[in-house]
């Protein structure tokens, strides 16, 4: 397939190298002249303009920060529904707000596109492994047309629904994942004062009722899970300003659809303080240092 790929930073440029890989013509821009040259050197093409990346392109795949570029990108002046052809499916891989990526998609479909809105999950190791999940909101022609491509960058493909359930899918997943995590450091935090080894702890919770993916894979104080963050001063991983981002997307989606999330909101102010604290480009599991700090 010939790939145009607009937006190749941390996330983007692993992926775009994977398609590469896997046999596509991948053509790139961003706006990073670093980023691009790196992109080239992985064997892609490095476009100029946006325009260039999407214009002979079967399939348009975007990495972009949050939705105002998704919007620039997409319907700005010289943007990818102006450039790329009539036939060509368009895949917005960012993670988004819900509203935008609708919004977005409905004015690709009046310019005669189908376009899928398709967030990962997996962070940059994922990414440059080619293990993302994919969560796709879209038609179904559209998905499976993208599969075989997203299959290049991914293990796990998911149709989640219509347009936007891609990026709803997201947002609850890392709701259901910050507030878990906070959970997991706050019985840590406790344990400490209480002097209950944290080895201990863990051995009883991971095989427990308190057992989930924050304390049995990603344990967020040293030791107990030698792979996670919490044993390399908290090196991201996912940061903490990305989960925060996360959360507020989810705030966002939850008070524009009436629903009750009070430890996603409660998750959400306790992320800002986080990243108030100097914290923000940590891994988000140093929740655990604030949490212990004696500080709230
Ligand atoms: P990044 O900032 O490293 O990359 C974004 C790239 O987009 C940058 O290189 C930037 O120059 C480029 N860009 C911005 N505006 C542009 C424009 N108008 N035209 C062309 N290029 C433009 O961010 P990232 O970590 O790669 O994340 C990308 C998306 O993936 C975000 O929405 C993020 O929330 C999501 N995500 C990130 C992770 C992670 O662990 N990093 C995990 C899952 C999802």
């Amino acid at each position: 397939m010939k790939v145009g790929f607009i937006g190749l930073g941390n996330m983007g440029g692993p992926m775009a190298a994977n398609l590469v890989k896997a046999g596509h013509e991948v053509t790139g821009f961003d706006l990073s002249r670093t980023v691009l040259d790196a992109f080239a050197k992985a064997g892609g093409k490095a476009a100029s303009t946006v325009a260039a990346a999407a214009g002979g392109a079967d399939i348009v795949i975007t990495m972009l920060p949050a939705g105002p570029h998704v919007r620039l990108v997409y319907a700005g002046e010289g943007g990818v529904l102006g450039a790329a052809r009539k036939d060509a499916l368009l895949v917005d891989c960012s993670t988004i707000d819900v509203d935008t990526a609708r919004a977005v998609t409905e004015a690709a479909g009046k310019r005669g596109f189908d376009m899928l809105d398709a967030p990962v999950s997996g962070g940059v190791g994922g990414a440059a492994a080619g293990t993302l999940t994919f969560m796709v909101g879209g038609s179904a022609g559209g998905f499976a047309k993208a599969r075989p491509v997203l299959e290049g960058m991914g293990k796990t493909i998911v149709h989640a629904g219509p347009a936007g359930n891609g990026q709803a899918a997201k947002i609850c997943n890392n709701m259901i994942l910050g507030i878990s995590m906070i959970g997991v450091c706050e019985a840590f935090a406790l344990a400490d004062r209480l002097g209950l080894d944290r080895q201990r702890l863990f051995d009883i919770s991971s095989k427990s009722s308190g057992q989930c993916w924050s304390m049995t894979s990603y344990c967020p104080v040293p030791g107990p899970v030698p792979s996670s963050p919490a044993n390399r001063d908290y090196q991201a991983g996912f940061t903490a300003d990305m989960m925060l981002k996360d959360l507020n997307l989810a705030q966002q989606a939850a008070q524009a659809a009436g629903a009750a999330t009070p430890l996603g909101a409660a998750a959400a102010a306790l992320y800002q303080m986080l990243t108030n604290s100097g914290r923000g480009a940590k891994d988000f599991s140093v929740m655990f240092q604030l949490l212990a700090s004696g500080q709230l």
